[in-house]
């Protein structure tokens, strides 16, 4: 017997459901002026070294927080924490992506109206993430100079349902000779006129144009950032 149509079916009232429970937490945040910021990428790329960056240069402009998605520890949080702005972890066991449902039970006991940037950090993994919408204003890619630069290639949905593209660890571009053009080419490949910025968290390097950037998406939203 031929099981396949019954499993498609429920995968897709699973999203379904999430897409539903996306759009309240979208209006939850604009009803409370803070602007939320996913961040996915293979594991890793960096995220979290990235997250730690931003929330430290930016808690100077903006009252910043963040989740953080994985799949067994709490070291991401406690790395974070060093911050000192409010982190919380949001341990998936062995779910290997972030699911709405997820976002609003760690998102209880704190008030939105006390924020202006939210930062979602999302399991490290090209795949399903994708399929989940977490209520995020902006969904940032990350692909790091030490990976490949086909990776966009090889997974072309998530850098399609991604807003903007962060090439990370630039420090170590001439270590691996990373080729920035094939990697410019191949986003622009899978997503035509998309955003790329180039950072390093350990040099600081691009920092200020991801600032900017964010300055920048406050004007055009009218979000209070
Ligand atoms: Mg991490
Ligand atoms: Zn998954």
């Amino acid at each position: 017997m031929n099981t396949q149509p019954r499993l498609i079916e429920v995968r897709q009232n699973v999203l379904k459901q999430n897409d539903l429970l996306a759009r309240e937490l979208r209006v939850r945040f604009q009803a409370a002026g803070v602007y939320v910021v996913s961040l996915v990428s293979s594991p890793g790329t960096g995220k979290t070294a990235l997250l730690e960056k931003m929330l430290t240069i930016f808690r100077e402009e903006w009252r910043v927080a963040a989740l953080v998605g994985d799949l067994a520890t709490d070291n991401d949080a406690a790395r974070l924490a060093r911050s000192q702005v409010p982190v919380k972890q949001i341990t998936t066991g062995t779910v290997c992506h972030l699911e709405a449902t997820m976002v609003e039970r760690a998102l209880e006991g704190w008030n939105l109206e006390e924020l202006d940037l939210l930062f979602i950090e999302n399991v490290g993994n090209l795949v399903c993430p994708s399929s989940y919408n977490l209520g995020e204003d902006l969904r940032i890619v990350l692909l790091s100079v030490t990976e490949g630069e086909d990776k966009p290639l090889k997974y072309p949905t998530i850098f399609n349902t991604a807003d903007v593209a962060v090439i990370t660890k630039i420090d170590l571009a001439g270590a691996v000779e990373f080729d920035e053009h094939a990697a410019h080419a191949n986003i622009q490949a899978v997503r035509p006129g998309m955003e790329i910025f180039q950072v390093s968290a350990k040099t600081g390097e691009g920092m200020d144009e991801l600032k900017q950037f964010f300055r920048m998406r406050n004007a055009e939203c009218g979000v209070r950032i």
